[in-house]
This record gives structure tokens, sequence and C-alpha cells, in this order.
């Protein structure tokens, strides 16, 4: 539920609205807005009295949120979020950002050769898993906390940002220390506990939809990281599975419009996932660009035939710097400009 204020009501008006929430036992989040401070009432289970609320000065409205997902919906919060990065990078906001990079850090040489390629290129955020959720338990698991190290070396040599991906919580205190973005992958969507922590640290978390999951779904677990305090939350399409095996999963693009209805978050596609084929990225890539996503995530490898991980949907160092001058030109069809390395911050 949320407790619209009028224009210009008193900080003591809303402070009352807090304190009889909190009497009524639920959480108050006051919500102070470009055109409205509203005060936002979680936990509502259906039962709560709103006209006592509704009665009490500087109160202009109560709007009733009738998605089970309330501080993630639109009808919450109407503007869209924009999510800030160290150095002038949002999600969210006019720029589509890239970010690109492997599968998984490898090496030394092989992470930095390839933050060098992507950087060139024009990505502004360096991907790459320490810790790898693999199917099999005899594939390549990642290199753990040194990946991290690697991973900060690069951002160093680069300036590029890093995100990489927490598996368990304990995970999300090491990747926090280091990482600009926590991401938290398909295999993930629903560990609870893990939406927990990360819901618990003071950094960006990208959420990735479930390979099986409902847009629905999505949303709720979004909902679990802002329920904790956590509120940079960017989500993630990233395939989901079909019964067709032409491809590795079916990219659903209008999940991207889908959840922009639904939701102030943004949304980023992940085309590398999505069709598991190489040949089949770039156009994907292109196509998230135009249905509006607010960003891309795309794995790209210095030598993807040598990959430890998804080197089939690894694009070559000459094909994402091709993609990223096509997606520039798609993004400006739609009013919009891929954010560049040079042009951050500015
Ligand atoms: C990844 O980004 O490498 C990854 C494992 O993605 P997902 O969780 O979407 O499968
Ligand atoms: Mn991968």
């Amino acid at each position: 539920m949320l407790i619209v204020m009028r224009h210009g009501a008193t900080d003591a008006e809303i402070q009352r609205v807090v304190a009889v929430i909190e009497e009524l036992g639920y959480k108050a989040s006051r919500m102070p807005g470009a055109q409205r401070t509203a005060v936002g009432l979680v936990g509502n289970d259906g039962r709560v009295d709103a006209s006592r609320l509704e009665a009490l000065p500087g109160v202009q409205e109560i709007i009733h949120v009738s998605k089970p997902y309330k501080q993630v919906s639109r009808e919450w919060k109407s503007e869209n979020t924009v999510v800030r990065l160290p150095g002038g990078v949002a999600v969210g906001g006019t720029d589509v950002v890239a970010i690109a990079g492997p599968c998984s850090v490898e090496s030394e040489r092989q992470i930095l050769e390839a933050a060098r390629q992507v950087r060139e290129a024009g990505a502004v955020i360096l991907r790459g898993g320490a810790w790898k959720p693999r199917t099999s338990p005899y594939a390549f698991q990642g290199l753990g906390r040194p990946g991290l190290q690697l991973l900060a070396k690069a951002r160093e040599e680069t300036g590029l940002l890093i995100c990489t991906e927490a598996m368990d919580p304990e995970g999300v205190g090491y990747v926090a220390e280091v990482a600009d973005i926590i991401q938290i992958g398909a295999r993930n969507m629903q560990n609870f506990s893990l939406l927990k922590a990360a819901g618990r640290v003071k950094k960006p978390v990208l959420l990735k939809r479930g390979m099986s999951a409902t847009i629905e779904e999505l949303l709720l677990s979004a909902e679990y990281l802002l329920a904790e305090g956590n509120h940079d939350v960017i989500l993630c399409e990233r395939g989901i599975r079909g019964f067709d095996a032409a491809t590795r999963n079916v990219f659903d693009l209008t999940a991207i419009p889908v959840v922009h209805k639904l939701s102030h978050l943004p949304i980023i596609a992940d085309p590398s996932h999505g069709t598991g084929l190489r040949d089949k990225v770039i156009p994907m890539a292109r196509a998230a660009v135009a249905a509006g996503a607010d960003g891309i995530i795309v794995e790209v490898h210095p030598h993807p035939d040598q990959a430890l991980s998804d080197g089939a949907q690894s694009l070559f160092p000459d094909q994402f710097t091709q993609l990223m001058r096509e997606v520039r030109v798609i993004a400006e069809v739609i009013g919009r400009r891929v954010a560049e390395p040079a042009s951050v911050g500015a």
C-alpha cells in the first residue's frame, strides 16, 4: 500500500503517517519523489485498515498495489530506477550500457586481454565469473577468490567496472568487497538466502531470470532484494528453457517491454546464454537494444575455441567490435545512446 502525501505536506505530517503505520505493526518506507512524497507500507497482508491513514492530515490518497511484488512495481514507483555506478555509469537512464567479457576468469593473461579488447570496442563493464555454477561437477568451477583479484587488476588497468557472480551468501561478502555489480545467476534466482544476503549489501545486483522462471517470479525475486533494503537492482533476460534444441534457450525478447511496463527497474539482455550460439548472439543483441533493453551483457573471449566455459557462444573480439558499431546506430534511432568509456562521467 502506498500513502501519497499532498504536495507541500510537512515533515511532521509525514512522520505521523510513518508512526501510524508502525503502530499498526507494518514497516514504513519514506519515498521522497520529484513530484510527491509517498510513504510505502510494507508487509501488507491485505487486511490493513486504510481509513485510519486516509484521515491523517497531509494525506492525498491511498494506492493499493495490486501485484504480489510491491516495491518493484510501477504502481509503487512510476519513474524509472536509474542504477548509478562509479565513474558516471548509469543503468536505466538514456544510456544503453554494454557489459562484456569471458564467461569465466581463466588466467591473468586471458582476463587482461579480454578487458582491453572489450574496452576498445566500447564496453564500460567487464564480466567474468570467478565462481561458476556448472551443470557438471567435473567442469571448470572457476578460480574463486584469486579470480576476483584478477578482475580487480583488470579494472585497475582498463578503468572498466566489474560484474561477477556470487553463488552463495558467503560469496556475496567476497564479491561485494571487490566488484561493482554482484551477479546472481539464473540457477540461483530463487535461492532466497542468497537474495537476502545480496539485499543487505550496498552494491548493485544484476539478477538473472531463472531458466524456468516466469516474469512474475523474476520480479518477486527482485522484491526480496528491495525488501532487504537494496534498491539498486538490474534485471536480466537470459533465455528460458524451451522444447526446441535448435538453440540453447529461448531468448524471450518480449520480457523487455513486459518488465518495463510492470516494473521501474532496468532490464538488460543476455543474448549469449539466451541463444547459446555465437552467430545468433549478434542479431539478438541488436534486437534487444531495439526492444528497449537498458544494456546488453555479452560473452567475448580472446580465443573462444580455448575457452574453459561457454566458448561456443563467446564472440571473437572483432565480432564484438562490429556489434558495438551496430548497436550505437540502433540506440540512436530510438533516442538513446550507447555509453562510451570516454563519455562516461562527461
Ligand atoms: C553466466 O553469466 O556465465 C551464467 C552462468 O549465466 P546464467 O546464470 O544466465 O546461466
Ligand atoms: Mn557463461
